[in-house]
């Protein structure tokens, strides 16, 4: 820093004055103190040379008579001092002004002499240039001083200066970002494309994958020629406005996401600074992957089919004759897949079946997996209602294609329901409901098929959601009875048994099984109403065995639906029954249908034999109607076949004629007895009596009686000995 003259111009100047007489010193002091000049006197050599170190003079005036050591000599010391040698000397001398005198005076370096007595005008004046001498070297000794501090604050600012362009340097190419200063020679109206790179930091190069000697001088577009459109907007944005901004973009060619902020540093120049948030994208996607597909065939998930299906609703309610259709598909036969093949086979097949699926549709189609075995398919703009059901035949065929699975073929079939829309829906999931009822009318049938969706269909499946509420109030009210059929021994007309047939006592009306067993079976309330059942049925037969003489073989018959007998703990409710009743459990006949036996043979036999070893016996209800092979009850441990109505009712067809004899001839080879259902007439018994069938029921005998004309019954034909 420069000293300012303000700052000189204060500094006051010491003078010394050697003399040996006080009152020279006196005067000299009277006569300069006025021009600024700090008079230090001194009043012999020795004393002046002591006061050397401790001032900075600007002059010394020195007398050259003075005891001891004389003024002369005084100089040469003053001289012989490096620190002192500059210092300027007058000789202030009464001696005449000899040349010896100014000689020596000259050896000694001093500058000047005035010989007493001196003007003083003169000496003021000799004075006063010695004086403004020392000031300017004063001032230029810190000129100095400050020139040095500030070549050296200088230095140090540079070094700074310096350092910190290192650190810019060292951030600059290892900062984190990306980063690219871009020039538009041309204005930012030529296009990003056309924009030269400047620079780059290593950030970047890794980011574009190129080294910065393939991306420095080079036009963005060259370096990136298929940029999407949205970039070239957003860059020229920024260098025409100037404003900075930020955007996140795809790089098509590098598979990456950047995060940009982009800026001017001067006319022409766009920075970009650019972060990599590719892996920030990636968990992102994968978010919404699991929260809108279906991982294990890529399809959309169910959330994202009703998300499309409000769209296609939105479409077809702001367009005119806007057709869109639902397709909801189950596979009919997948389960058994997962328990025989595993799980893995299983999702192989799910996998295939939906590219099928996929294969058939559209690409403006949707495509979900809604369930385990459950797809759903939204068909837009359709020309033609039918069109749907033309893509739901065509994905029928793709399923019913083999699928070889480790040598295993197998045949899919799926039930579909369809929904043609616009109709009126307030929520998706209403319409999907509706899909899926179709398809539940589309599986009743047996599998492979495909039905429309129908109004009535809701009815009835509201009809059957208000049964279940019915039913359900019915079993706690205790609404539920029991009534029995009486089986005759066709060959004796003895009394063989009973089968307890349940009614709905709602008022004075009785509602027969047809109309509520059904329903109870959907809604699964048929287990705990069977299971009240089996329990009421056992404590009357355990009291028909107190108050009755029954025959050795009497069987009380009591029907189990599917459901019922597929839970897992029924053999042991079966058996609290038998103990809570007390009844013996060569008494109890349990029904079961051929249907149920045919399609889970494996498991029935399973059970069967459980309800062998609990003493019940079994009897095959409904038989002929199940199409299976008589051969194949043969491992079944049975009693009983029961012949379906529907052949004996109709025996007069000589079909059904052979139909009779044969069930009835085999059933005897497999050591089992039969009883006809449905004897109505004394022809159909007869002719039964004949084929040697061992028991009937019908009405021609008696129809299903309430508990206490059971009672009846049972005391006109097996009354206790001694009543
Ligand atoms: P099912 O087990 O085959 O019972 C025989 C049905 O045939 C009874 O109908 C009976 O009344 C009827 N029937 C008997 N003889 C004749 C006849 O000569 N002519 C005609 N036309 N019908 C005759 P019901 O009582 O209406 O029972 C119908 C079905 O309901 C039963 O068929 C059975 O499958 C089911 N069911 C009845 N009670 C129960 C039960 O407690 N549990 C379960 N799961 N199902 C039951
Ligand atoms: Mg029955
Ligand atoms: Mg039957």
């Amino acid at each position: 820093m420069l000293v300012s003259k303000a700052e000189v111009a204060v500094e006051t100047v010491d003078v010394l004055a050697v003399d040996d007489e006080q009152v020279n010193l006196l005067l000299l002091s009277g006569l300069l103190r006025r021009q600024g000049v700090n008079i230090i006197t001194a009043r012999s050599g020795f004393e002046a040379l002591k006061l050397m170190p401790k001032h900075d003079f600007a002059l010394i005036l020195m007398d050259v008579m003075m005891p001891g050591m004389d003024g002369f000599t005084t100089a040469e010391r003053v001289r012989a001092d490096e620190t002192t040698r500059h210092i300027p000397i007058i000789f202030v001398t009464a001696i005449s002004k000899e040349q010896r005198h100014v000689f020596k005076g000259y050896e000694t370096g001093a500058v000047d002499y005035l010989i007493k007595p001196f003007e003083h005008g003169i000496l003021k004046s000799k004075v006063q240039v010695f004086v403004e001498m020392h000031r300017q070297r004063m001032a230029l000794k810190q000129a100095g001083a400050a020139l040095e501090r500030t070549v050296a604050e200088l230095r140090s600012s540079a070094l700074a200066l310096s350092d910190s362009r290192a650190r810019f340097q060292s951030l600059f190419t290892s900062m984190f970002n990306g980063f690219a200063l871009l020039s538009f020679e041309d204005g930012a109206l030529s296009g990003l494309g056309l924009s030269r790179i400047v620079e780059v930091n290593p950030a970047m190069e890794q980011i574009i994958e190129r080294p910065r000697e393939a991306l420095l001088d080079k036009h963005v577009g060259a370096v990136l020629p298929n940029l999407e459109e949205y970039w070239n907007d957003f860059v020229t944005q920024v260098a025409r406005t100037g404003q900075p901004a930020q955007f996140e973009g795809y790089l098509g060619e590098l598979k990456r996401w950047l995060r940009v902020s982009a800026y001017v540093p001067g006319p022409n120049l766009v920075v970009l600074v650019a972060e990599d948030i590719t892996p920030r994208r990636k968990a992102e996607e994968t978010l919404h992957e699991r929260t809108f597909q279906d991982p294990l065939t890529g399809l959309a998930n169910r959330a994202l089919f009703l998300n499309r299906l409000d769209q296609a609703m939105e479409r077809s309610r702001r367009r005119l004759n806007y057709l869109y259709a639902v397709i909801f598909l189950d596979l009919d036969n997948f389960k058994p897949i997962n328990s025989s093949l595993g799980y893995a086979s299983g999702d192989l097949v799910l996998r295939t079946v939906a590219e099928r699926i996929q294969g058939v549709a559209r690409g403006l189609d949707t495509v979900s997996r809604c369930g385990p075995d459950e797809f759903g398919l939204i068909l837009e703009e359709l020309k033609t209602p039918g069109e749907a059901l033309r893509v739901a035949r065509r994905i029928g065929l793709e399923l019913s294609r083999v699928l070889d699975m480790d040598g295993h073929q197998l045949h899919f079939t799926a039930s579909m329901g369809v929904v043609l829309g616009p109709s009126e829906y307030a929520q998706p999931e209403e319409l999907l409901q509706d899909a899926a009822l179709a398809m539940e009318h589309a599986r009743a049938l047996g599998g492979g098929k495909i039905k429309v969706f129908k109004w009535a269909m809701r009815k009835r499946a509201q009809y059957a959601l208000t049964v279940h509420q019915s039913l359900h109030n019915a079993l706690e009210r205790s609404e539920f009875r029991l009534h029995y059929q009486p089986i005759f021994n066709l060959v004796d007309n003895t009394l063989a048994g009973f089968e307890a047939l349940i009614r709905w006592q709602v008022g004075s009306i009785l509602v027969p099984p047809n109309d509520f067993v059904p329903y109870a079976e959907q809604t699964g309330l048929i287990v705990p109403i069977g299971a009240w059942a089996l329990m009421e049925a056992c404590r009357e037969a355990a009291r028909w065995e107190r108050d009755f003489n029954l025959p050795k073989n009497f069987t009380i018959a009591v029907n189990l639906s599917a459901k019922q007998f597929a839970q897992p703990d029924l053999m042991r409710y079966l058996a609290r029954a038998l103990d809570e009743s007390r009844l013996d459990p060569s008494r109890l006949k349990v029904e079961i249908t051929e249907t149920l036996v045919m399609q889970n043979p494996e498991s029935v036999v399973h059970k069967l034999r459980g309800l062998r070893e609990i003493g019940a016996k079994v009897s095959i209800d409904d038989f002929g109607t199940g199409y299976s092979s008589l051969a194949y009850l043969q491992r079944f441990p049975i009693n009983t076949l029961k012949v379906d109505r529907s052949f004996v009712s109709d025996m007069d067809a000589f079909e059904n004629l052979v139909i009779v004899r044969t069930i009835v001839s085999l059933a005897h080879n497999l050591g089992l007895d039969v009883v006809a259902e449905g004897i109505e007439t004394e022809r159909q018994r007869a002719f039964l009596a004949d084929l040697s069938c061992e028991c009937g029921q019908g009405f021609l005998f008696s129809k299903p009686l309430a508990q206490d004309r059971a009672l009846e019954m049972l005391g006109i034909c097996c009354p206790k000995t001694g009543n």
